[in-house]
């Protein structure tokens, strides 16, 4: 299992636009931490910027669980992700002043150390689409029977079931 943790402290020292490429290979992929563990695979490229360094990403996640908005059954997705983020050290390079920055920006820790790991399941998260489907087209469950019916068919009646309202029908008359 590759590291998500690089050690950036010889980057660092390095002139501006000095760079490094990470490559992960799929069967050799990083671990990921969301609720799971998950893997990525794709390129990775250090840049170093005058504050820091500059990270661009172009991953993908093959296995990000999902639940199915249809039929509510958990599924895994293919997730790609592209980012370009600054990871800042704590300590001002030069001065060796601490370098003060905002809470969201990604830091570099005190062992010269940048972990991407955050990144990956920010972006991941973010490109999660909103009502994901465990198919193209999800058939969903029955709203009378509750059935998956992806899985089977029911015998409520299918007049009914193409009534929006389903249940609720009698309340409306
Ligand atoms: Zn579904
Ligand atoms: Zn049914």
């Amino acid at each position: 299992m590759t590291t998500t943790q690089f050690n950036v402290g010889t980057l660092l020292q390095e002139p501006i636009g000095s760079r490094r490429e990470i490559n992960f290979q799929p069967d050799n992929s990083s671990a990921l931490f969301l609720e799971n563990t998950l893997s990525f695979y794709g390129v990775l490229e250090m840049i170093k910027i005058q504050r820091g360094v500059l990270v661009s990403a172009k991953l993908t996640v093959p296995d990000v669980p999902l639940d199915c908005s249809g039929c509510l059954t958990k599924f895994v997705k293919e997730i790609k992700i592209e980012f370009q983020e600054e990871y800042l050290p704590l300590y001002n390079l030069k001065t060796n002043r601490l370098l003060p920055a905002d809470e969201d920006v990604f830091r570099i820790n005190n062992r010269m150390m940048l972990d991407i790991t955050e990144a990956v399941r920010q972006y991941t998260e973010t490109a999660i689409p909103i009502a994901p489907k465990c198919r193209e087209i999800c058939a969903g469950i029955c709203v009378y029977c509750g059935k998956d019916l992806n899985q089977s068919t029911c015998t409520c009646d299918s007049s009914e079931q193409d009534n929006q309202f389903g249940p609720l029908k009698e309340y409306f008359k």
